[in-house]
């Protein structure tokens, strides 16, 4: 692949910002901040394009994504048939650093969950991020922007150096503000675990 889009500035350079949300919609890649750490999305109803985050990492295909919503009004997308109490945990946790784990909606590939009859999903509160979903009105899947094995990105600088020529643009953000992945919850209807802290 040639050297991916690089985006320094998404006021200043509000054409290349566009161009990213028409690679999302075509079924590219972007690397984009969120408030956890770098994710490297594509759009998660597209089979291709989800594809290309497995190459582009390295990622072993039995390890599911976490897709990316903007916000509650998107949920039907993505899951289905979930408990009563999802509404209000996301109510309550986001936008921000929590994954909730349900069951997954049959429009969604069963690349993105790794074969699994549920799927992860959260609502980032990074603006960048946000304006990404809101704008392509897409579900993003997005793991965090490094090769298999490498820590996660959490400066454009990191991004930069894992993904420079794998994707075909990357989002500088500046640090995450947290820094660290999202908590991963499982709703179901008789309990909820901690499947990552
Ligand atoms: P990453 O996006 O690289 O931070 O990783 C996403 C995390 O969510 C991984 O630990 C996955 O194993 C976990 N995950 C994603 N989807 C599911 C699912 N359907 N069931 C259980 N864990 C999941
Ligand atoms: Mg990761």
């Amino acid at each position: 692949m040639k050297k991916s889009l690089l985006v320094i500035d998404i006021e200043k350079e509000k054409d290349k910002f566009k161009k990213c949300i028409e690679i999302l919609k075509n079924g590219g890649t972007v690397v984009f901040p969120t408030e956890t750490v770098y994710g490297l999305g594509a759009n998660a109803l597209n089979e291709k394009a989800v594809k290309k985050i497995f190459l582009a990492k390295n990622r072993p295909q039995d390890n599911p994504l976490i897709i990316h919503i903007h916000s509650l009004e998107m949920l039907d997308m993505v899951a289905k048939d979930f408990p009563f109490y999802t509404i209000n945990l996301f109510k309550r946790f986001s936008p921000g650093p929590l994954t909730i784990i349900l069951p997954k909606k049959d429009s969604i590939p069963p690349i993105v969950s790794a074969g699994l009859n549920t799927v992860a999903i959260r609502i980032p509160s990074n603006y960048i991020a946000k304006k990404l979903l809101e704008e392509t009105k897409l579900p993003i899947a997005a793991p965090s922007a490094n090769r298999s094995g490498k820590p996660s990105p959490t400066s454009f600088e990191m991004a930069v150096e894992e993904m420079n020529g794998r994707v075909d643009a990357i989002i500088n953000g500046g640090n995450c503000e947290i820094g660290i992945e999202s908590t991963v919850i499982k709703a179901e209807f008789n309990k909820i675990t901690i499947l990552r802290p």
